[in-house]
């Protein structure tokens, strides 16, 4: 249920009805809106005529979605993410570039001037890798964590990167401005529990088959342990198509965005796994109201250790990021 509090209610008015919410047995969620403040009761309908009837409260909505932390219907202004200069959401769009791996200091130092250059507003790069084969480069670890920090040292660009398992989330948390969540884990409930336990942002990718109510359910696990600081990416699911190494479902971000407050960013690259489809397809996604970009850049593509088909150089890169910038103007958002 939705637990609308009267206009200007008082923070002790708002403590004293989560209090019995909690004792009625439900999960109370706060959740501050410009205009008012809601409080998210997530269980069943227990208690739902007392909590109208007290007179602190203005109504008690049921939530429809599944999803109801993640859902507009608990929070209809969007959700805005903002680490350093990164801004994701409520018409600024983040752009979030840098090599598919840290290779070495001089790669990500190189890649980090080069994107902040060409419109970039966060850093990434893979230190975890999550590699089809496990005789691929499986990426530099904490020593990549350690590049990336330095390369926010040189740059002032926030970092974001992946994080496989729940026993790296404390490690990569102390390294990181924003956690990634990779398509291969979107439905590993155990490290989304342990990213709902951090308060940095987590960007959790849609998984390569999940439907939009399962990825909306991950982020739901998230958001349920009190990290409200989530970050949707679409990054393209497997179909019978085979031109593409992923099929990129452009509709999914304004299908998300009418269902859901938190931002949407998308990842051409993954995307389409074609460096020469990336720069059109950010257009695209600006186009149809991405909230951001993760784009793969390397100073030397063809020399990227993982994912160099998709990888665009950072001359590319400041084109695209040109295009993007007139697309977002013409529709009243900012791009970086
Ligand atoms: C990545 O961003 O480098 C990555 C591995 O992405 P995904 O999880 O979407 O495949
Ligand atoms: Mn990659």
């Amino acid at each position: 249920m939705i637990v609308v509090m009267k206009h200007g209610a008082t923070e002790e008015m708002i403590q004293r009805t989560a209090r019995r919410i909690e004792e009625l047995g439900l999960k109370a969620h706060i959740i501050q809106g410009t205009e008012r403040t809601v409080i998210a009761a997530i269980g069943d309908e227990r208690g739902k005529e007392e909590l109208a009837a007290c007179e602190d409260v203005e109504q008690v909505l049921p939530i429809l979605a599944p999803y109801k932390i993640a859902s507009r219907e608990t929070k209809p202004e969007p959700t805005v993410i903002q680490v350093r200069e990164l801004v994701i959401g409520g018409g600024r769009i983040g752009v979030i570039a840098g090599p598919c791996s840290v290779e070495s200091e001089t790669q990500i130092i190189d890649a980090a001037r080069k994107v902040k250059a060409g419109g970039a507003t966060a850093l990434r790069g893979g230190a975890f890798k999550p590699r089809t084969s496990p005789y691929a480069f499986q990426g530099m670890q904490e020593e990549g964590l350690r590049l990336l920090s330095a390369a926010r040292e040189a740059t002032g660009l926030p970092v974001v990167t992946e994080v496989m398992t729940p026993h790296h989330v404390e490690l990569v948390t102390r390294y990181a401005d924003v956690l990634q969540i990779g398509a291969r884990n979107m439905q590993n409930y155990h490290l989304l529990a342990a990213v709902g336990e951090i308060r940095k942002p987590v960007l959790l990718k849609r998984g390569l088959s999940a439907t939009m109510e399962e990825f909306l359910l991950a982020a739901e696990y998230i958001l349920d342990r009190g990290n409200h600081q989530v970050i949707l990416c679409e990054r393209g699911i497997r179909t019978f198509e085979t031109h593409t190494r992923f099929t990129l479902p452009l509709a999914s971000v304004p299908y998300l965005k009418e269902r859901t407050h938190l931002p949407v960013v998308v990842d051409p690259s993954h995307g389409t796994g074609i460096a020469s489809l990336v720069a059109p397809m950010c257009a695209a996604s600006v186009a149809c109201g991405a909230d951001g970009l993760i784009i793969e850049v390397h100073p030397d593509p063809k020399k990227s250790m993982s994912d160099a088909s998709q990888t665009i150089s950072p001359e590319a890169f400041a084109a695209a990021m040109t295009q993007c910038r007139l697309i977002a103007h013409a529709l009243g958002t900012q791009l970086g």
